[in-house]
């Protein structure tokens, strides 16, 4: 019994891993139906991880529980969704503990994807012998989770250190999907990246106008070629970031900030400029908080997962 299965229920793929001794031994992704809700994702998931249990030459009994990571606010005692956000919108009636028993005879247990990350890291990546973390993903929304004194901060409604991405940074700034008005999210996202691009005085003129998407692959890339409107739009959002990194600092006074997501495909050009403002705007007297880039921006949540099954199996 020193497998454990872990699920990462992202908003357009599914990541399903085995983990022997907390190492990730076969991995499988499928494309997520996050439109349809997650009911009618658990007979696809059954068959892979069966599929994945046959292959693996495993039976039942080999396996600890599943680790189940979500995109959406967790009750991580209860193992519940609690809230979602346009995706898998029955997952707060959705009983994953009673699917896993019933179908496997395993627990489960479940928590926010950014917090499943952020353990991950610090038990196999970049946070590796840290006792205090911020952990932020910067991507289509942004994510993060704290870990102080060495325990996942949760909460009294399990949202504490999840919200990073929704810290105004900007309070004349735009309507924010959360309702808020000029998050981190609003001001500097791939969500918001295409009006950011457009309401710039200058977009006509500039060569970034003709690109079929407007993403932060065509912001770097027009940036690096000195056109000024991709220029000012990547400072507007390297200040967003660091706007929100130097609160997350300050509200949680870190060792150190791990930072992962799509944008940082292009961490060559974030990470100095973002370690640059750091640096010189958060108040740390006591020694500057290194930003560093996670070492498994793709598979965290699958060793945190694990992590999870192991650590809570052993506190029952
Ligand atoms: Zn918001």
């Amino acid at each position: 019994m020193n497998h454990t299965i872990a699920i990462d229920l992202g908003g357009t793929i599914v990541k399903i891993g085995l983990l022997k001794e907390g190492q990730l031994i076969d991995r499988k992704e499928v494309v997520a139906q996050s439109a349809s809700g997650l009911k009618s994702q658990l007979p696809e998931l059954e068959q892979e991880i069966d599929q994945m249990l046959l292959a693996n030459q495993l039976h039942n009994k080999d396996v600890l529980g599943i680790g189940f990571s979500f995109a959406g606010l967790v009750d991580s005692v209860a193992n519940r969704i609690l809230s979602t956000n346009q995706k898998y919108d029955d997952g707060p009636d959705t009983d994953l503990v009673g699917w896993a028993r019933e179908k496997w005879n395993w627990p489960l247990f479940a928590m926010n994807d950014a917090r499943m990350a952020l353990l991950g890291e610090w038990q196999h990546g970049a946070g590796q012998g840290c006792t205090e973390l911020v952990a932020i993903t910067l991507g289509t929304g942004i994510g993060s989770a704290v870990l102080i004194g060495g325990e996942l901060l949760i909460g009294k409604h399990f949202q504490a250190g999840n919200l990073g991405g929704h810290f105004v940074v900007n309070h004349h700034g735009k309507v924010c999907t959360c309702g808020n008005v000029g998050c981190v999210e609003a001001e500097a996202s791939t969500w918001r990246l295409p009006s950011l691009l457009k309401e710039h005085p200058a977009f006509d003129q500039s060569a970034i106008k003709n690109e079929e998407v407007l993403d932060f692959r065509a912001l770097f890339r027009h940036a690096g070629n000195n056109d000024r409107v991709a220029k000012e739009v990547l400072d507007h959002c390297l200040s967003a970031w660091a706007a929100g990194i130097i609160t997350m600092i300050h509200a949680f006074d870190p060792e150190i900030v791990i930072l992962s997501g799509g944008i940082m495909k292009s961490s060559a050009i974030i990470l100095p400029a973002l370690q640059e403002k750091v640096n010189q705007l958060a108040w740390t007297p006591l020694g500057k908080v290194k930003l560093v880039e996670a070492k498994f921006p793709d598979s965290a949540a699958l060793y945190g997962a694990d992590y999870l099954v192991r650590s809570s199996m052993d506190n029952q």
